[in-house]
Formats: C-alpha cells, structure tokens, sequence
C-alpha cells in the first residue's frame, strides 16, 4: 500500500473529502479498493510473534483491530473532521455507546442534554445506570442547569446539537469550558450538523460522534459510525481496549460505500441546505402550519447561536408543527406523493417522519412535552430533488 500522508496535510477542504486516506494497493487501482477479508498471512513464524509482541513494523493482523479499506474510510473522515485520530464503528450507536464507555466507569458519573435521539437517551437514563454510573439530563439550552450539574465532577458530557427532533441549539464552547472544570471530557454527537457546518472540537468538545448512516452515506444504504477525537491517551489507555475487545467493527464493504460518501458530503449538504432554507421559508406562509423550526429561520429561538456555531447555515432538517394537532399530522403524511414516510434522516431522498408515535414513541409522554415534541409535530429530512417538485407535494397534502 503507497499513501501521501504528507501532501493530504497540505490539502484544502475539497481536495481532502476526495483524496484523503486514499492507499493504493500494487494494483494501482484509481479508485479505492475493497479489502473484504478478516485475516492477514505473515511470511514467517518469526514475523507473526513480532507482530503479536509489537517489536516488529506495524502491519494489519485481524479486521476487528484494522482493515485497509476502514483505515481509509477513518483517515479521511479525520482530514475533513480536523482531528487526530477516527475510530470506525459498525453503527452510529456503537460509536455513542464505545465513546460513553471509555470516557466512565462504575461510580462515575454522566451528564447530558436532555433532547437526544432515543437510543442515546436509552444508554443514559437506562444503561450507563445500571453499570453504577450516576447520570443526569438537563435543558440543553439552559446554562444555569448546566452550570448546577457541572459544579459536581463528572466523567464525560454528552450532547447534541442540533437535537433531534426539535432542532434545539445549545452552545458548545460554553458548556465545554464548564465541563473542563468538571473534570468531564465532552462528547458531541454532531449528526445533524454533519462536520461541513459544524467542527465542536474547534469550540471546545474533546470527542465528536456521528452516525454515518445519515449524511455521510447519503444515501440509505449501510449503517455506520465514526469515533474522533485528538487525545492520544485516551485511545491508547481507554477507547482502544474497548473497540478491540468488545469488536463493533466496521465492515470493509460499508467503509467503502461510506469512504465514497464522504467525497461528494459537501456538495450534498450544500443543496440539502439549500433546499430546506427554501422549504422553512414556504412552510412559514402555509396557513395550516402553526410553527416551523429550522436554525436558519430568525424565528428559531437559538438563531445567532446557530448562525455562529454551524457556519452561518441552517442544516438540512426541519421541524413543523400542525395546527390541527396528530390527525393533521397523519394526514399530511399519508396525502404526500413524493416525500416518503421514514424515520431515517441526510438521505438523498425527501423523507418525513411524526415522532411522537415513531422515533419518539417510547419516551413516556410528560417527558416528550418537555422535550418539546408535540403530536403535531413532523421532522422532514430535506433531500435533493427539486424544490418545486417538494412545494408542490407539501401543498397539495395540505390542501387535503
Ligand atoms: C441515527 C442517529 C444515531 C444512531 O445512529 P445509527 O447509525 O442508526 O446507529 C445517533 N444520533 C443521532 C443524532 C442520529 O440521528
């Protein structure tokens, strides 16, 4: 394998989303090759003991430990991140739960932001507890909360922004500098903002999570998920004891669909934004429509933060509320020609989802009002069609 480390430094932006990582095999392949295999052959007994013992080079000896086709996926996911170091996951929530687990212990304790996407709610109010770490939500956007929780030490933070659904902002850099003083290294989960609008290490955060089933693949293929981060100790000491020994690996096949991905990210963001600035605004002069979310709108209540923290730019994900409550809701849904019915999101692809009674369903009620979901509430996924084509849809399903 030959790869230029040192001129991918030297990249910008665009060159790094498509030539980053990129090692090529003897067979001078132009495109990335898949290395679909588990094992690797050592030449001698000698060889294969020094690999084992760490005195020889270092080579690749077992795909749950490192493959060529991840490690390129990780290298250039790590370029346009800025980051030291990519950890490859086989889902988004392996990469929050190895994260979380090699950031605590038992006795440890946890604090996060209380609109999260289920299954991170899930690991901290149900999983981390039950291996006797202390965890505790707050209001994302309120700093005083934040403030209380963090005059405790802690071990990690864990938040994400913008939340899902309700596109909340919450400021990264203020919350890093109290966590800092906690003790507590930060872990943002940066999905929604993809690392194009959004770098929260450059803000303060120790750890970024992603699910790259979303916009990194783009394109609802395959599950992913990605660990980065810049501090070296913790990988050695702490996170790769975790990935080696417990193996969410990452397949090589998925790496390769995901490391294609991340060559065209940018300029599907663009448009997805693009098309939902678009779509906030037309959704704004709909009568039926009593309130539109979106961080792009100067109505959302943490505009200028968004504006500050996501490059000026609002994220491909809308949240609407319905005047007339869960029917409207429905119904919306089930008159839409073009825009599908799916709780996946950062597809190519329009899609819609009611999360009260889908990704939301099992948060019990009181706690969903406090989240701000509501039951007429809908999250569309902007994707890249036309936006003519979307208008279109959206009022002809209103107007039903
Ligand atoms: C989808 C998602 C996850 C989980 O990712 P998977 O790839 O589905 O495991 C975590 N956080 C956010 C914000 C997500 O949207």
């Amino acid at each position: 394998m030959t790869t230029d480390k040192k001129a991918s430094n030297n990249w910008r932006a665009a060159t790094r989303s498509v030539r980053g990582g990129t090692a090529r095999s003897g067979f001078c392949e132009t495109s990335e090759a898949i290395f679909m295999n588990s094992g690797y052959v050592y030449e001698t007994a000698a060889e294969a003991e020094a690999s084992f013992d760490g005195s020889g080079p270092e080579r690749f000896v077992y795909s749950r430990f490192a493959n060529p086709t991840v490690g390129m996926f990780e290298e250039r996911l790590a370029l346009i991140e800025g980051a030291q170091y990519c950890r490859a996951t086989a889902s988004g929530m392996s990469a929050v739960w190895n994260a979380l687990a090699a950031s605590t212990k038992a006795g440890g304790r946890v604090v996060g932001s209380r609109a999260l996407f289920g299954s991170c709610e899930f690991i901290l109010t149900t999983l981390l507890p039950r291996f006797g770490v202390e965890t505790e939500l707050v209001d994302g956007t309120d700093k005083d909360a934040w403030e209380k929780a963090l005059s405790k030490p802690a071990d990690a933070v864990f938040l994400e922004t913008p939340s899902n659904p309700t596109l909340e902002v919450i400021d990264i850099a203020f919350i890093s500098e109290l966590a800092h003083k906690a003790g507590a290294k930060v872990i943002v989960d940066n999905v929604f903002a993809t690392p194009i609008l959004q770098k929260p290490m450059e803000l303060g955060a120790d750890i970024v999570v992603y699910s790259a089933t979303k916009h990194i693949d783009g394109q609802g293929r395959c599950l992913g998920g990605a660990i980065l981060f810049n501090d070296k100790e913790w990988h050695d000491e702490h996170l790769t004891t975790f990935l080696r020994h417990t193996g969410p690996s990452m397949s090589p096949f998925n790496a390769w669909v995901l490391l294609k991905g991340l060559e065209t990210l940018s300029l599907r963001v663009d448009q997805h934004i693009r098309n939902a600035t678009a779509l906030a605004e037309f959704l704004t002069e709909q009568p039926q429509v009593s309130r539109v979310l979106y961080p792009g709108l100067k109505s959302h209540p943490q505009h200028e933060l968004a504006m500050k923290q996501m490059s000026g730019r609002g994220g491909g994900l809308i949240a609407i509320e319905l005047a007339g409550g869960k029917k409207a809701a429905f119904s919306l849904l089930d008159n839409l020609k073009l825009i599908d019915i799916s709780n996946n999101l950062g597809d190519a692809k329009s899609l819609a989802t009611h999360p009260w009674t889908t990704t939301h369903q099992r948060v019990p009620a009181e706690d969903k009002v406090v989240m701000g979901i509501t039951e007429g509430m809908l999250r569309l996924s902007v994707g890249l069609e036309d936006i003519d084509d979307l208008k279109e849809d959206l009022l002809a399903a209103l107007a039903v």
